[in-house]
């Protein structure tokens, strides 16, 4: 097994790296976070997507035809790794490149996908995730959400819950009931919903960092148009779990958690234990290298699916164990780091002496959200035990 990079691909990181190098947006401490929904921040990063698709670094393993390279996967981790590297901000449309993209590539219609990649990739429509009800989180398949087909149309009604970004997102892929007599999981249909049509009201849900990162959906005789059905009628089980799959690979990013640990590691060197830097301290020494040592191991998991997606194999349970792992190991990250700050630990953002602008309580808050967002912990563990080592039920 080798490792290492090919001569051209540490030639194509270092022109990757110099046009980031060029390009980075400036931060406006002016602009509220993403979750806020603050217009700044979401102009801010739109353009910081454009322009990242301009140069051609955006989804470049999509096909040419819906505005992807056609580049191979090591072209976009290399990407991927210098983007971590230089701080940058992250993509706005993520659960469109990550989620509803790959799906549509393997089973929308033609029409669908010249109509929604193109701008998914250019962060024009902003996508959120309906899956989520009162009553149907892990349990997802007891949905309730009606959908009835009535000449060429579905009228909806009913409620989805802790959708993220819909307060700010234009369109939402969804999971609705269209046959309320089949067995539970044959009678879902996996439908597109533009966040403008009528009957639709978005209401905030305050999280735990203060933030409306995500919402409660209603919908009350929303009219769709039955081409925005993906995948057969009633077989949205199926395209469903594509989703979900791209899903738990991008909550399980190796390149977030290797930030977060960089951080944690320059914290360590600033912040003073007894009179020293807290990396001197024996016992943060150790609980660091602990770290270290997962985040490694992460790293290595990454390569084996690395290898798996060029050799064109899907993810598999490989996307449980990264999900599992990176969620509850970003946890451990933003613990130690706010135990590694002391006092200064409880300062949010905007406090005048807080570290690295108040972020690591939030960081904190919110990686608590993602060991149960995308399906528990306990769910993955279920889904490795079960499905990938034969255990069971
Ligand atoms: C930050 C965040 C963002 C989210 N964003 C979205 C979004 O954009 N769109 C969307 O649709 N949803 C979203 N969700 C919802 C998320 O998918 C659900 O919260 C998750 O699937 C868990 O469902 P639940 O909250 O109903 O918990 P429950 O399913 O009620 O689970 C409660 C507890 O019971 C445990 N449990 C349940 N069943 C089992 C079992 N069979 N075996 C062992 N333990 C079990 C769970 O692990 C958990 O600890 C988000 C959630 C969070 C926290």
């Amino acid at each position: 097994m080798d490792l290492s990079f090919t001569p051209e691909q540490e030639a194509f990181r270092r022109q990757v790296r110099a046009w980031v190098k060029a390009n980075l947006p400036k931060r406006d401490p002016e602009a509220g976070s993403l979750e806020s929904g603050d217009p700044r921040r979401i102009r801010m990063l739109k353009a910081w997507q454009r322009k990242l698709y301009d140069a051609g670094y955006v989804a470049m393993g999509w096909p040419r035809e819906y505005g992807g390279q056609g580049a191979d996967v090591v072209q976009q981790t290399i990407v991927n790794e210098e983007l971590i590297v230089a701080r940058a901000p992250g993509l706005v449309g993520g659960m469109g490149i990550q989620m509803v993209g790959p799906t549509l590539i393997q089973h929308g219609t033609e029409e669908q996908r010249r109509r929604f990649l193109p701008k998914i990739l250019t962060a024009e429509e902003i996508w959120c995730q309906g899956y989520s009800e009162p009553g149907s989180g892990s349990d997802l398949a007891s949905l309730r959400t009606r959908a009835e087909l009535v000449g060429d149309e579905f009228i909806i009604n009913g409620q989805k819950v802790w959708t993220s970004n819909a307060h700010f997102a234009d369109w939402m892929f969804c999971l609705v009931r269209t046959d309320p007599e089949a067995p539970k999981h044959r009678g879902i249909s996996y439908v597109l919903i533009d966040m403008k049509t009528p009957g639709i009201a978005v209401r905030p849900l305050i999280q735990m960092t203060g933030e409306p990162g995500f919402n409660e959906v209603f919908f009350d005789d929303v009219r769709i148009p039955r081409e925005n059905l993906v995948g057969e009628l009633n077989q949205g089980w199926l395209v469903a779990n594509a989703t979900l799959q791209h899903e738990r690979n991008m909550l399980g990013s190796t390149t977030t958690t290797q930030m977060m640990m960089n951080g944690l590691l320059r914290l360590a060197r600033t912040c003073q234990r007894n009179g020293r830097a807290a990396a001197d301290d024996p016992v943060v020494r150790q609980q660091l290298a602990d770290l270290i040592i997962r985040v490694e191991t992460m790293k290595y998991h990454a390569y084996r699916q690395l290898t798996d997606a060029i050799r064109k194999r899907p993810p598999g349970i490989g996307a449980s164990v990264n999900k599992l792992v990176s969620t509850e190991l970003n946890h451990d990250i933003a613990a130690m780091a706010l135990d590694v700050m002391g006092p200064y630990g409880s300062l949010g953002r905007g406090a005048a002496d807080a570290h690295d602008r108040g972020d690591w309580p939030i960081h904190f808050m919110f990686s608590l959200g993602l060991i149960i967002g995308g399906g528990t912990s306990q769910i993955q563990k279920n889904i490795i035990s079960e499905r990938g080592l034969g255990m069971p039920r």
